[in-house]
Parts: structure tokens; C-alpha cells; sequence
């Protein structure tokens, strides 16, 4: 069985902080900084590391700057326990 688990880079500094990434993020992941940019905008971040690679946030992203990066993970299969 795989699952898949993701990442995304965002370019921070074309952020508008309009949160709509993190409205449609089913993970509830991502979060805006209390830093902002270049531009003087709060940006969106993922927050915590629960990424599905869904690709949700870089489609309604209407800057185009969210880079989704996606890998399947094998389910790691637990070694039967010897008893004696
Ligand atoms: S790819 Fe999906 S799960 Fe990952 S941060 Fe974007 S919306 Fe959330
Ligand atoms: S949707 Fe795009 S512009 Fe809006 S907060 Fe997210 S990364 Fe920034």
C-alpha cells in the first residue's frame, strides 16, 4: 500500500497574502506569517509538515507561485516480534 505525501515551495516575496491557499487546504497546513514581504504582504507558509501534494493551494493560487513536489511512501512493514 503507498500514500502519498508532498511539499510545496513558495515564492514568499510575489505573495499577496490573500489566504485562498490556505482556505483550500484540506490539510489545514498552511498559515499566514506574521513577517511580510518585499511588498509589505503577510505570506502564506506550510505550517506544519502534513502536505498530501493535493495541488489544491498552487491551482487557486492567483499569483501562480506555489511549486508542488510530490513522492510516493511505501507503508513501511513492521518486522514479526520473535517470542521465545
Ligand atoms: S498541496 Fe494540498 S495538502 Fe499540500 S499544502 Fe497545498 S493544498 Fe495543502
Ligand atoms: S493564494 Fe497565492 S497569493 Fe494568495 S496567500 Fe496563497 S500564496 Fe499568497
Amino acid at each position: 500500500m503507498t500514500k502519498s505525501s508532498g511539499h510545496i515551495i513558495i515564492n514568499i516575496q510575489k505573495c499577496k497574502g490573500c489566504e485562498l491557499c490556505i482556505i483550500e487546504c484540506p490539510q489545514n497546513g498552511m498559515a499566514l506569517s506574521s513577517n511580510i514581504n518585499q511588498n509589505g504582504y503577510h505570506y502564506a507558509y506550510l505550517a506544519e509538515d502534513i502536505c498530501t501534494g493535493c495541488t489544491n493551494c498552487a491551482l487557486i493560487c492567483p499569483e501562480a507561485i506555489i511549486k508542488v513536489y510530490r513522492k510516493k511512501k511505501s507503508k513501511i512493514l513492521k518486522q514479526p516480534v520473535s517470542t521465545l
